[in-house]
Parts: structure tokens; sequence; C-alpha cells
């Protein structure tokens, strides 16, 4: 599954699900893809940045299908759209928990699966994995949400 964050035009944001960047493209364009909040279709995609423990050549991909809402301006993220993409993120990563660092690092030299990961690294950790080019991202995950199994 990919995450993608959409905007229409009454400047309403909100989040879509997907299988692939072709089944977004294929929702969008049969106008499958309308905004939860006033039902417009016509749809755009914003940068996002909620994908976690992703590797380098993913993040390239990333940017090549990007560049398609650049312009538009959102400036107010609502709290509860914020939570609810943490939820998914919860939903469908795996907790590595002080592993992460080390796990980041495998996935990313390709000696582990690649997959979508949490868990906690400190600071210097995370400068570390940064110098190496390994894309991570810090998410204030709620407390009640940490370690919970699925
Ligand atoms: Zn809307």
């Amino acid at each position: 599954m990919i995450v993608f964050d959409l905007g229409c035009e009454n400047s309403h944001r909100f989040e879509g699900w997907f299988a692939s960047s072709e089944d977004f493209e294929q929702q969008l364009g049969r106008k499958l893809v309308s905004c939860p909040m006033c039902g417009n279709a016509n749809i755009v995609r914003l940068p996002n940045a909620s994908r976690i423990g992703k590797s380098a050549s993913r993040e390239r991909e990333g940017r090549a299908g990007a560049g398609q809402g650049r312009g538009q301006q959102y400036a107010n993220v609502a709290a509860d759209s914020l939570a609810k993409l943490i939820g998914h993120i919860v939903e469908n990563t795996e907790d590595v928990g002080s592993a992460f660092p080390e796990e980041a690092r495998k996935i990313h030299y390709r000696e582990a699966p690649e997959r979508h990961i949490r868990g906690t690294a400190s600071r210097e950790e995370v400068e570390a994995l940064k110098d190496e080019g390994i894309d991570i991202v810090a998410l204030p995950i709620p407390a009640h949400l940490q370690g919970k199994a699925h």
C-alpha cells in the first residue's frame, strides 16, 4: 500500500491509500477519487513525507511522480488527520523498537527484505542514518500507539 496526501479544489486536504502509483493514476483518471469533505473530484496529489523507513530508490521514484500539486498552498493540516495518518502508519509498519537504526541500515543495504518499519532512535542515530543517505521520518507517535502489536 502507498499513501498519498491529496487536496481538492476547495483546499481540503486528505489522504488516500492505493495499491500503487498506477492504481492512484487510474482511479484519478476515472474520477473515482473525490474529496471526503465536499465531494469535489478535481483532486491533486500533494508532496508527502508520510512513508517511513523507505529506501533511496523509492525516494527517487517518489520524486519522479511528484510535481502535480506544486503551486498549491494548504496551510491548515487538521490535527485529527495527522492522528489518523499516524494510526495508518502504525497499522502498516513493523515495530522493530530500539533495533530501528540497525534494521533501517540492513534494509538500505539490502541485507534485509525491504519493508516499512518503525521504532525508536536517538538524535545521534538519526543523524548518522541521514548521513548514510537513509531516509527516515520522525513522527510524533502517541504513547498509547507505541509498541502496539498487530
Ligand atoms: Zn473538498
